[in-house]
């Protein structure tokens, strides 16, 4: 990108040894790049004073520099595996090389930090040729003036000694980053093989699934864990390029319930398998927890705003009318939101549910014989979803997990039980139907016959507007809110965003969207699947909401951005009729 850099380091020491003493704007000068031997850094972005967002520099280097193998960069797995470990590193290395230096952010060096996931980042990037680490620096200054021998310190002593350090491997590095990228070519393995399988999820025999507390995502350490081992009889055995055969619980396609008593790790391992779509980093003890790409977990939100989403097979004859099948609200109920959820991520092609009755609307799962005597059908608008998980795998290949502690009508309708039993499981399938045949619930099945297809929608360009007066305003707060133009979009009941650089990738996919994919003609899906086809071939650089790359973006999945539009209050849609032959209700006439 910057074949011919003119400026040298000794440039660039003349350069802030002449500006020491001087406002601080006049930092604006050193923007540019400099080859410093073994790497180029290039300043990107200079911050105004010291107390505004850090500067932007980026470290340009050449892997045969780095004792980066060729093996490390051969394919876009290893290159995101092989980056994600050299982003590990410089992290680590920036702890210890960022040091005070006067007011404000004066002296700081920081770099975005991955967490538990090995995600595609903007922090790092592995190009065919050369690596490029983004990262940010707080330009000394005392007051508003700047430090220029302090600076000099910091650009051209300190971090050159962090690149030598981090980002220059040894012998032993090698060996480990051989590891991250084995561990990384086995989860996609697994998770590529479970469909021949026709298997929605595996969990590896010894897989530590409990973390750390509410707030941490590490590993629940010491001598009360229970690693996590396969009951026979729904144990497979899958191939992996790198350990050989692995063995673990295969969860079949299908209804799949996870039974057992509280506080016996239903939800652990629910929340395990909807972290299974991404890969972990090695001693995680998720490396073997593979999900199908495309499984949603789904929740209740009531708050949410829903725009007319057709949520007729769930939900009809609301009380005034209110027509379900293209269904608006600014404020949806626990069961009208659960609904809404699952119909949207259907529209965006995800083929597996993932439910936990925790956070889940009662009246949406379930409605019981007394209940059905006590209300009668007509009075209730809703179809729970019991009645609907079959047909939803019937007619439209859609598997369910779902975690039930209580709701023990639901043995009629699962294909598979798993049991846990003080954190062990096991297969309770057989025992579930002969419990289900010797208690008869005496519920009538309320089956609204085939599950119909979603129709799509097409999002209207002037209802996504990010503009806050003449700016342009997108801010991700962690990993629950987005603020978009005068919205806030609530991202919290969207539990598979786990990154908060995911959310503020997700606010500049937005952005990048509109006018160009959300263009009014492409439907929701339609857009998304175009925008990750240009990333697919371009990378996630293309969506820096600044002329240079940002460094703080992960890649989210097409259904957490779904998510965040849908979410947005301002949205407004046009339904894409159904197909010739199908009547509204997508049957076919
Ligand atoms: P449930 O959903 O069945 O009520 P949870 O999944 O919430 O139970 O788990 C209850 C507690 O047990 C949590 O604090 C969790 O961290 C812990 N836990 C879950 N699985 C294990 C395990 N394999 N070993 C040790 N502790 C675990
Ligand atoms: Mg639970």
């Amino acid at each position: 990108m910057h074949p011919n850099p003119t400026r040298s380091r000794d440039d660039l020491r003349q350069l802030l040894a002449r500006i020491d003493g001087r406002p601080y704007p006049v930092y604006k000068d050193i923007a540019g790049t400099y080859d410093f031997g073994a790497f180029t850094l290039a300043i990107d972005h200079v911050q105004g004073d010291p107390f505004a967002a850090p500067s932007r520099l980026r470290v340009i280097m050449a892997p045969a520099r780095m004792q980066l193998p060729d093996w490390a960069a051969t394919t876009a797995l290893r290159r995101t595996a092989t980056a994600d470990w050299l982003l590990r590193r410089f992290h680590r290395a920036t702890g210890m090389a960022a040091a005070r230096r006067g007011s404000g952010k004066s002296g700081l060096i920081t770099v975005d930090r991955p967490g538990q996931e090995i995600l595609p980042r903007t922090a790092c990037v592995v190009f065919p040729g050369r690596v490029e680490v983004r990262f940010f620096a707080g330009l000394p200054a005392a007051g508003r003036r700047i430090l220029g021998r302090q600076a000099v310190e910091m650009l051209c002593v300190d971090i050159p000694r962090l690149v030598e350090g981090s980002l220059v491997l040894k012998a032993a590095d090698q060996r480990d980053l051989e590891r991250h990228i084995a561990v990384t070519e086995d989860q996609a393995a697994l998770r590529a093989a479970l469909a021949e399988r026709r298997l929605v999820a595996f969990v590896g025999d010894g897989s530590i699934l409990p973390r750390e507390s509410g707030v941490s995502d590490r590993p629940l350490r010491g001598p009360r864990v229970i690693p996590f081992t396969a009951p026979d009889s729904l144990a497979v055995e899958l191939d992996t390029p790198h350990r050989g055969k692995v063995r673990g619980l295969g969860i079949p396609q299908g209804v799949t319930l996870i039974v057992g008593g509280g506080y016996h790790g239903k939800s652990t391992l629910l929340r395990a398998l909807a972290r299974g779509v991404y890969d972990h980093i090695p001693g995680d003890g998720r490396e073997l927890v593979v999900t199908d790409p495309t499984a949603v977990k789904i929740r209740a939100e009531d708050g949410r705003r829903i725009e007319q989403v057709d949520i007729s097979p769930f939900i009809r004859n609301l009380p005034f009318d209110a027509d379900t099948r293209r269904f608006s609200t600014e404020e949806a109920s626990g069961s009208t939101s659960q609904a809404a959820n699952i119909m949207e991520a259907l529209e965006l092609g995800a083929r597996v549910l993932l439910i936990d009755e925790d956070t889940s609307a009662t009246n949406f799962m379930i409605r019981d014989r007394r209940m059905q005597a006590l209300v009668s059908k007509d009075r209730e608008p809703i179809t729970p979803f019991i009645d609907r998980v079959r047909a939803l795998y019937r007619d439209r290949g859609v598997s369910s997990i779902l975690v039930v502690g209580g709701a023990g009508d639901y043995l009629d309708v699962a294909d598979t039980v798993i049991r846990m039993d003080a954190y062990r499981a096991q297969d309770a399938t057989a025992e579930a139907r002969e419990v289900a045949a010797r208690f008869p619930t005496g519920r009538i099945a309320e089956d609204p016959g085939p599950f119909p297809p979603v129709p799509e929608r097409v999002p209207l360009p002037s209802s996504l507007d990010p503009r806050r007066g003449n700016k342009v305003k997108i801010r991700a707060h962690g990993t629950d809110e987005i603020t978009f133009g005068f919205e806030e979009i609530d991202l919290s009941a969207v539990e598979q965003l786990v990154d908060p650089s995911q959310t503020r990738a997700v606010g500049a996919m937005i952005r990048y969207m509109t006018g160009r994919y959300l263009d009014g003609r492409r439907t929701l899906r339609e857009a998304l699947e175009a925008l990750y086809a240009e990333l697919d071939e371009h990378g996630l650089d293309r969506v820096s909401p600044f002329p240079t790359p940002a460094g703080d973006l992960a890649l989210p999945r097409l259904f957490e951005v779904g998510a965040a539009i849908n979410r947005l209050r301002s949205l407004r849609v046009e339904v894409r009729g159904p197909a010739v032959g199908e009547d509204s209700r997508g049957h076919t006439s």
